[in-house]
This record gives structure tokens, C-alpha cells and sequence, in this order.
């Protein structure tokens, strides 16, 4: 007889893990307990659970396990960004990145192994689809980090590897665990779920979850959306703007912030942002411009800073707040769209790599 596979008690949210225990015939503040030894305090061995009772520890350790993503390479970067590249139970690897700022540090997490949605200027779109990541290996992402720094992080970001709203039912948990008063405590402004705008999901996301919501734009008009996030295609700007609007619909004080990488003469044009305002008429706003990450093998080039910095006060003349992403850890491919999830020798890549200097305004 082959024995039943372990319940993974990373992932339970606390209903979830309270009705385990109740499963299992025990009480279901021990369940709320374990919770709290796990993500509160970091502790995986049953046994140093002292408020757990023997016979219960013993139950645990035959049907349920506690099992955190493992570090495969840690790089720091020059200006105090970390990357991990975490190893999964299946050997597959996954990038977080750790961004400290001057009164917040956050960290971004990853969603899926790769990606199925294509976007052009994306390196994890140049590796595919692998799979979903489980709600233990997202949260774990978190778990692990806490560990690491020695503090829980202020700001989670749902924007590394993957399209989260593709993995919405093992994400939803893992955020509400980021959020709950007996794990990490996150207040829902400080965790964002960023997609690239799966309507039907982000539709369901509305009556699941009020993290705050970044969607990534990159285009005024249909014609280049869907050149540059194909997804667009199936998920036109007529569809996702009331779908976003609906989605914030409940708060007054809630504003969508819309991601917009800034490609060389492809979409950073006065005209585009005249574009995009007229876009974003009657949208509670706010635009966060990126500068374009290269990487090897892309064709799109960083707009010169003046010309990011001319698109942001055409956004702002017209009251939409504007701010120009900061790129952190470039020098270790940690900065957005860089994050492949894969462990290999770099020493070669380094020595070819151009570096690209950018100057930044916040
Ligand atoms: N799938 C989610 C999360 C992706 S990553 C989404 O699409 O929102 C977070 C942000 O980084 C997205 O806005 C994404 O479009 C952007 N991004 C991807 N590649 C980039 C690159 N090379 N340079 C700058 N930003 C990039």
C-alpha cells in the first residue's frame, strides 16, 4: 500500500488549517496555532511546537509536513537588492527579489515557472510555460524572505515570474496569508497583485480579494497593445478598463496604478501619452512609467531619459500622478522582465553584457 502523500500545512490559510485539525480531531486553535509557529515565528519542526500537545506532534509528523522553497544562489546586487533563485521541490527554480527602499522594503514574488502570455519585451516570456506555482511555494516565497532579512518585508509585489490572475485560485490564498493577523499581517494597500489584464479572472479577483491592483498597459490603443501583451487580443482595452474601474469600484480612495514600460520610439511618444490620458479619462489613476530592462536577446532599446521625463509631465499636466520606476538590481538581472528562473553560469554573459547606465527620476 502506498501512503497517502503529506498535507503541506505552509500553504492553509487559517480557516483552511483550522478545519485540517478539525479533520484530523483535534481542535482547531491548535490549527490557528501552527500557523502562527510557522509564519510568525519561522519554526518547520513539529517538535519545537511546545504548545502543541505530544500525541497531537506525532499525529503531524506522520500526515503533514512543512516545506519551504530552498535558496539555490543568493545575489546581491550594488545597490542593495537581493535576488534568490529558490529551488522547488520538483527541481524547478523560481526568482524573489528583495528591493529596500528608504522607508519600505519589498519584496517581489513569483507566481507561476515561467510564463504563457508572450509579452514581447519580457525575458520569462523567452522561457515558456512550465507550470503554476502551488499557494505553499508562493507564500513560501515570502516565509523565505522574512527568514533571510530577519524582519517581515512592508511590500509584497505580485509581479515576478508569471501571470498571477493565470494561477488566481493558489494565489488568492497565499495573499490572504501575506494579509492575516497570525502570519505576516500585510495591510491589503501593501500587497499588489500586477497583471497584464486576464479580464474573466480579475472579474472573479473583484469578490475574492482588495489588494491593490497594477495593470500592465504599455499601450494606449488596441493596435499596439497587442503587439506588445497579446493577451490584448483576446482581452481588448474595452474590456479591461471597466473591468479595472469595477474592480477598485468599492473604495472611493482606491486608484489602479497602470505599469507602462517605455520602449524606445514605440510607445513614448507625446502622442501616446495624449493618447493614454484620453485613455485613462474618468480612471482613478496613477501611472508608473519603467524604463525598459534590457536583456540579452531583446531587440527594444531604453527611452532616453528626457523623454521619459516629458511623458511624465504631459501625465501630470493633465492631473494624472506620474512616477518614473527606479530599475534596481540590473547588474544581477533582478530588475523587471529580467527574471528567467534559471541557475546557470553567468561569468561569460557578464564579460559580453553592454552596460546600460540610467539616470532616474523619481
Ligand atoms: N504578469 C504580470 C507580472 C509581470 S512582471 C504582469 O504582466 O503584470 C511586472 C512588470 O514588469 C509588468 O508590468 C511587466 O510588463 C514589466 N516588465 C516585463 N519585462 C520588462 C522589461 N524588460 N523591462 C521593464 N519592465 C518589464
Amino acid at each position: 500500500m502506498t501512503e497517502a502523500p503529506k498535507t503541506n500545512l505552509v500553504g492553509l490559510t487559517k480557516s483552511a488549517i483550522e478545519a485540517y485539525f478539525v479533520g484530523l480531531g483535534a481542535k482547531a486553535f491548535h490549527g490557528r496555532n501552527v500557523l502562527k509557529w510557522i509564519h510568525k515565528h519561522g519554526v518547520i519542526d513539529f517538535d519545537a511546537m511546545t504548545d502543541v500537545p505530544q500525541k497531537l506532534r506525532d499525529q503531524l509528523k506522520q500526515q503533514a509536513e512543512i516545506v519551504v522553497p530552498k535558496i539555490a544562489l543568493v545575489q546581491p546586487a550594488r545597490d542593495g537588492t537581493t535576488k534568490w533563485v529558490l529551488e522547488l521541490a520538483d527541481g524547478q527554480h523560481i526568482e524573489t527579489v528583495h528591493i529596500p527602499e528608504d522607508n519600505r522594503d519589498t519584496i517581489c514574488v513569483s507566481s507561476q515557472v515561467g510564463c504563457a502570455l508572450d509579452c514581447s519585451f519580457c525575458s520569462t516570456a523567452q522561457q515558456g510555460f512550465n507550470r503554476n506555482l502551488t499557494t505553499d511555494e508562493i507564500i513560501g516565497q515570502v516565509w523565505l524572505a522574512t527568514r533571510e532579512l530577519g524582519r517581515i518585508p512592508t511590500n509584497v509585489v505580485m509581479m515576478g515570474m508569471g501571470e498571477p490572475l493565470a494561477n488566481i485560485d493558489n494565489v488568492v490564498p497565499a495573499m490572504d496569508l501575506m494579509q492575516e493577523d497570525l502570519a505576516y499581517m500585510i495591510s491589503k494597500a501593501r500587497v499588489t497583485l500586477s497583471t497584464s489584464g486576464i479580464v474573466p479572472a480579475l472579474n472573479r479577483l473583484r469578490d475574492l480579494s482588495d489588494v491593490s491592483l497594477a495593470v500592465s498597459l504599455h499601450a494606449p490603443d488596441n493596435e499596439l497593445r497587442d503587439q506588445l501583451v497579446p493577451i490584448n487580443r483576446k482581452y481588448p482595452l474595452e474590456q479591461l478598463i471597466p473591468a479595472c474601474k469595477n474592480f477598485i469600484s468599492s473604495d472611493k480612495r482606491r486608484k489602479i496604478t497602470w505599469e507602462y514600460v517605455m520602449l524606445d520610439g514605440v510607445n513614448d511618444s507625446i502622442s501616446h501619452a495624449k493618447a493614454l490620458i484620453r485613455l485613462l479619462q474618468g480612471v482613478p489613476s496613477k501611472v508608473n512609467l519603467i524604463p525598459f530592462n534590457p536583456f540579452p536577446g531583446s531587440d527594444y532599446r531604453t527611452s532616453p531619459e528626457e523623454r521619459v521625463e516629458a511623458f511624465r509631465q504631459r501625465l501630470k499636466r493633465a492631473g494624472i500622478i506620474a512616477t518614473t520606476r527606479k530599475t534596481r538590481g540590473e547588474d544581477i538581472d533582478a530588475a523587471c522582465g529580467q527574471l528567467v528562473g534559471k541557475v546557470r553560469d553567468r561569468s561569460r554573459r557578464q564579460f559580453k553584457r553592454i552596460p546600460v547606465v540610467q539616470e532616474h527620476v523619481q
